[in-house]
C-alpha cells in the first residue's frame, strides 16, 4: 500500500468526508482550523468502520471532538466560519484560541538536564535511570494523529520542535557518558518511525557506543498506524536491521507500542509487522490511555491485552489521559477507571497481570491508581509513586486522597508525593 496522508483541506476533497453526517462536517470544520488534523489512507480505509460513524472508535480515536474547545470559542468559530470566512480575523482568534490551551508543563526545569549549566536540547531526565531524547527529525510528525493528543502544539510548529529538539546527533553523549545511572534512553517524538532507517541509525548509534547504557526504548504507534513500515515500505527491511543492530550492540531494544483499540490489531498487515518486529529479537510492550468512548469498558481492554499476549506482545501500561486543557474531554472517572482495569484484568488470562494501571503519565511522578481502601468509615484512593524524577523524594510512597465517584481529578500529584520530604517506601499518609 502506497502511503497517502490528509491533512484538513484535502481530506475535504476525499469522498469520506461527504459521508460524515451533516454535524460531523461542521464540528470538523471548526475543529481542524484549531488542531492539526492528519489521517492516512489505511486508517481510512481499513480501521475506521464507516458504518457506525460518528460512534466507531477509531473515528473518535482520528477526529477532533467539539469538546476539545471551550463553548464560547466553538461558538464564536461557528460565527466567523459561517461569516463567510474572513482568513484574517479568523487566523488571529485561531491563535488566540491555541495560546489560550498551550498546555502548562509544570516542574518542566527540572527535568531538563544540563551540561555547566548549559540546557541540553531535546533532553528530557524523566526518572533516574531514563532519559527521553528528542532528535529533531523525530519532532515532527506521526502517520496520523490521534485526537487526544497532548503533543498536538508541536505539529507544523518550528519553533516549538526547535526549542525542545536537537538537530547534532552527539548532544547527548557526554551528559549520558557523565552519568552511568541512566541506563534507558527513550526515543520519542512524535513518532520516530517516520523516518527512514538511515535516519534513525544517524541519531541512535551515538548513544549504542555509551557503555553504561543498556536499553534502548523507542516509543511509536506506527504499528497501529502504518504497518507498513515494517513489511513493504521501501526500507521496511532496512529498519528491521538496524532493530538486530542494535542488540548486537549489547542492547535491549524495546519497542514501546502504542495501541488504544483492538480493532488496530485486526488486520493481517499489523499481525505480520508485529511477527517481522518479534523475529528480530525485539520485544513489543504495549501502552495507551483510557479514553472516553473510545475504550472505556473492560471488555475493550480484557480484547487489547488479550489479543496482544496472543501475538506475542506484553501489556505494559494503561494510562489515565492527561487532564490538561483539550485533554480533559477525554478523561473518564478515576473510580471508573479503576473499576475497568479490575474487572478487564479478570477476564484477561493471567499473563495480563503484570500490567500496570490506571497510572498517570503527564506528571513529574509516575503515579499508580493502585486502589479504594476504607479508613475509620472513609473511603479513599490509594495512589502509589512508582516512580519520582532525580533528585525528588516520594518514589515508593502511597498517599491516600479522599475517594470520590465522580472525580476525574487526583490534584497536583507533585505536591502530594513532595510534601512529604523524606520518603519511605511504606509511608502512607492520609489527606
Ligand atoms: S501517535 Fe503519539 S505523538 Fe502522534 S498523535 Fe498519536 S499520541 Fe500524539
Amino acid at each position: 500500500m502506497k502511503f497517502i496522508s490528509y491533512n484538513n483541506t484535502s481530506f475535504k476533497k476525499t469522498t469520506y468526508y461527504k459521508r460524515l453526517p451533516e454535524n460531523e462536517r461542521e464540528v470538523f470544520d471548526i475543529l481542524s482550523s484549531v488542531f492539526h488534523f492528519k489521517v492516512n489512507n489505511y486508517v481510512l480505509e481499513h480501521l475506521i468502520d464507516w458504518e457506525t460513524v460518528p460512534n466507531d472508535p477509531i473515528y473518535k480515536l482520528i477526529f477532533p471532538r467539539k469538546e476539545m474547545l471551550q463553548p464560547t470559542d466553538y461558538k464564536t468559530l461557528l460565527l466567523l466560519h459561517q461569516s463567510g470566512l474572513d482568513e484574517k480575523t479568523l487566523f488571529q482568534f485561531v491563535q488566540k484560541v491555541k495560546k489560550k490551551m498551550y498546555p502548562e508543563v509544570k516542574h518542566a526545569e527540572t527535568s531538563i538536564p544540563k551540561v555547566n549549566g548549559v540546557r541540553i536540547r531535546g533532553m528530557y531526565s524523566n526518572f533516574e535511570t531514563i532519559v527521553s531524547l528528542f532528535p529533531d527529525p523525530m519532532a515532527k510528525t506521526c502517520h496520523s494523529y490521534c485526537s487526544y493528543c497532548f503533543r498536538w502544539i508541536m505539529f507544523n510548529n518550528k519553533e516549538a520542535q526547535q526549542n525542545s529538539s536537537y538537530t547534532d546527533p552527539n548532544e547527548p553523549v557526554e551528559y549520558l557518558r557523565a552519568h552511568p545511572e541512566i541506563t534507558d534512553v527513550l526515543f520519542t517524538g512524535a513518532d520516530p518511525l517516520v523516518l527512514k532507517a538511515k535516519t534513525l541509525q544517524k541519531y541512535i548509534d551515538p548513544v549504542l557506543d555509551i557503555e553504561s547504557v543498556k536499553v534502548i526504548r523507542i516509543s511509536s504507534k506506527s504499528l497501529a498506524w502504518w504497518p507498513f513500515r515494517f513489511t513493504t515500505d521501501k526500507d521496511a527491511d532496512e529498519l528491521l536491521k538496524l532493530f538486530k543492530y542494535i542488540q548486537s550492540r549489547g542492547k535491549h531494544l524495546n519497542f514501546c507500542a502504542h495501541f488504544t483499540h483492538v480493532r488496530e490489531l485486526e488486520n493481517d498487515v499489523v499481525k505480520e509487522a508485529i511477527q517481522r518486529i518479534r523475529d528480530t529479537g525485539t520485544v513489543i510492550r504495549c501502552q495507551g490511555p483510557i479514553v472516553e468512548g473510545i475504550n472505556d469498558t473492560p471488555k475493550d481492554w480484557s480484547a487489547l491485552w488479550n489479543t496482544q499476549i496472543a501475538l506475542g506482545m506484553v501489556p505494559y501500561y494503561m494510562f489515565i489521559e492527561a487532564d490538561h486543557n483539550s485533554e480533559s474531554c477525554f478523561r473518564i472517572p478515576l473510580a471508573k477507571a479503576l473499576q475497568i482495569f479490575q474487572e478487564a484484568q479478570k477476564k484477561t488470562t493471567g499473563l495480563a497481570r503484570t500490567v500496570r494501571g490506571p497510572v498517570f503519565m503527564n506528571d513529574l511522578h509516575r503515579t499508580l491508581l493502585d486502589g479504594i481502601v476504607t479508613v475509620n468509615d472513609q473511603r479513599y484512593f490509594a495512589l502509589k509513586s512508582l516512580q519520582a524524577p532525580p533528585n525528588m523524594v516520594g518514589e515508593g510512597t502511597i498517599k491516600l486522597i479522599p475517594y470520590s465517584e465522580t472525580t476525574k481529578d487526583a490534584g497536583d500529584l507533585i505536591a502530594l508525593f513532595s510534601k512529604e520530604q523524606e520518603a519511605r517506601s511504606t509511608t502512607v499518609d492520609i489527606l
